[in-house]
């Protein structure tokens, strides 16, 4: 085990593009690729990885793949260079003071430490924060081909394979109606074999998500994920306390003090992030 100080010796920010399975339908966009891979060189030899990227270009959010690649090479690296690669804390910390916002790019990087810093010791990244708390977790399988057929053959594969029991289904690109009768569909094949949720990325007016959710919940959705627009705290308040299922905030929870705001407010029922 090696606990050598070791300087940052260069970053390097990779555009690679990863093809989706099949494309990708969101609310905003459609995705055929996920890109942008961060590599931090240690002085003694380590190469981490960590991955920064977002999801359908600037239709998501306010940062794009190749922003996040921009913004580190220029800003980021040349803050960071030869600080001492086994202090992540320090160095992230001199980014807080002296970069705004880039949150995507901030996580790509930490990341890259956190590994150089765990091969460095020879332990698991997990080793790091104490432990592992669990030997497995239960991961959701995304449906979002848009084609109803398409979408129950992919989960009844999943089950038979045993390899995804939870399903999330992205809609919000089509008429509610529609959306209603897709993800009924596929919860009433699916039966007790496996759970449904549902992430509308935003798409929903307040009440048409107060007049979807009920016949979501009575088709058997477990979780509804940021039915309306990020900047409608007040309505993802209203709602939560209307849904008869639990309510999670994605696009609206940008950090730690968005968290504090919305759990303070009752404003979602659960995190993602
Ligand atoms: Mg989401």
């Amino acid at each position: 085990m090696s606990t050598q100080p070791a300087q940052i010796r260069a970053v390097e920010t990779i555009l690679v593009d990863v093809p989706t399975i099949r494309s990708h339908r969101l609310s905003v966009a459609t995705m055929r690729a996920q890109t942008c891979w961060c590599a931090s060189y240690g002085s003694d030899g380590i190469v981490g990885l960590g991955e920064g990227t977002t999801i359908g270009r600037l239709a998501y959010g306010e940062g794009s793949s190749e922003s996040i690649k921009v913004n580190i090479d220029t800003y980021f690296a040349p803050l960071i260079a030869c600080m001492d690669a086994t202090r992540s804390g320090v160095v992230m910390a001199k980014l807080r003071e002296n970069l705004q916002g880039n949150r995507f790019a901030q996580c790509a990087l930490e990341t890259a430490l956190f590994d150089v810093q765990a091969q460095r010791m020879n332990v698991p990244l997990s080793e790091l924060f104490g432990g592992r708390v669990t030997d497995a977790v239960e991961v959701a399988w995304t449906l979002a081909s848009g084609d109803t057929g398409r979408d129950i053959d992919e989960a009844e594969q999943m089950l038979a394979m045993k390899r995804h029991r939870i399903f999330k289904l992205k809609i919000g690109a089509r008429a509610v109606e529609d959306d209603v009768k897709h993800v009924a569909a596929i919860a009433q094949a699916l039966d007790s074999g496996g759970e449904v949720r549902v992430d509308v990325n935003q798409a929903w007016s307040e009440t048409e998500a107060i007049a979807a959710a009920s016949r979501l919940a009575d088709a058997g959705v477990t979780l509804i994920e940021q039915p309306v627009v990020a900047a409608n705290r007040v309505g993802l308040k209203r709602f939560t306390s209307l849904a008869r299922v639990p309510i999670m905030a994605d696009e609206a929870l940008r950090g730690p003090t968005d968290a504090f705001v919305l759990a303070r407010d009752h404003a979602a029922d659960v995190f993602l992030r």
